[in-house]
């Protein structure tokens, strides 16, 4: 069954237009890699997806017309969203953070501690002393305790070292394996997103040019799209 369905969507910030005609879908534990370059349209899809940001076309979540909620019900739809930038409460501890937002379901302390046993270690800390990649791994775990159906991941190891970046592919592997949660993930880098996602979507500015299985993604089109 279809979770998400982008038509044609269209967003502006202002009065310029970031986005031209955005077609997304995302089946029930499906995992979508999201790709194109830099100023594509990206983050700006997460953010009308999240209802942060107003958009034209059709935009659907189980069958719900997104475009007439509020962004607090979309979330209570079950979209959880890791933002780019993995922006936690600095002055709160690990634990606090994660019940901030935390709704009843699989992923409760217990369960996160199991997927990031560093976040147990520093559950009394607060946010703002934790590492980058601790940082990370908190703002992947808040969004999971909100328990929801579909997880976006916008840049989730951007600027991280290369073992911690590894740390969150794992992560996300498990998700995708022993959960039925289905994920879009927003990442620069391609062999990961190969072994992550089932699907790719290609952004070209502001507009989805091309949409297929992650086997049939060829290297001319990653040339074209992406440029590598
Ligand atoms: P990146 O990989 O660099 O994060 P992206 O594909 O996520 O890129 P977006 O951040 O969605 O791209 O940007 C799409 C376009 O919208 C770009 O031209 C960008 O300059 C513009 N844009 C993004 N945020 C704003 C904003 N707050 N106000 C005005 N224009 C914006």
């Amino acid at each position: 069954m279809t979770l998400l369905t982008l038509q044609n969507v269209t967003a502006t910030y202002g009065a310029s237009q970031a986005l031209f005609g955005v077609d997304l879908e995302i089946g029930e534990g499906q995992s979508v890699g999201f790709m194109g370059r830099n100023g594509m349209g990206k983050t700006t899809t997460v953010k009308t997806i999240c209802r942060m940001l107003p958009a034209r076309g059709k935009m659907q979540f189980d069958g719900q017309d997104l475009q007439r909620l509020p962004s607090h019900r979309a979330a209570r739809l079950g979209i959880g969203l890791v933002p780019e930038g993995r922006r936690c409460f600095p002055d709160l501890t690990v634990e606090e953070n994660l019940g901030a937002a935390a709704r009843r379901g699989h992923w409760d302390l217990s369960n996160v501690y199991t997927l990031f046993p560093r976040l147990k270690e520093r559950r009394r800390q607060v946010a703002a002393s934790l590492s980058g990649g601790e940082q990370q791994m908190l703002s992947i775990g808040r969004a999971l305790t909100t328990n929801p159906r579909l997880l976006i991941l916008d840049e989730a190891t951007e600027g991280l070292a290369p073992i911690v970046r590894q740390e969150i592919w794992t992560a996300i592997a498990t998700l995708k394996h022993e959960t039925g949660m289905a994920l879009l993930v927003i990442d620069k880098t391609l062999k990961e997103m190969r072994g992550a996602c089932d699907r790719a979507v290609l952004l070209e500015r502001g507009r989805t040019v091309w949409a297929g299985p992650m086997d049939d993604l060829t290297l001319e089109l990653t040339e074209t799209y992406l440029g590598v």
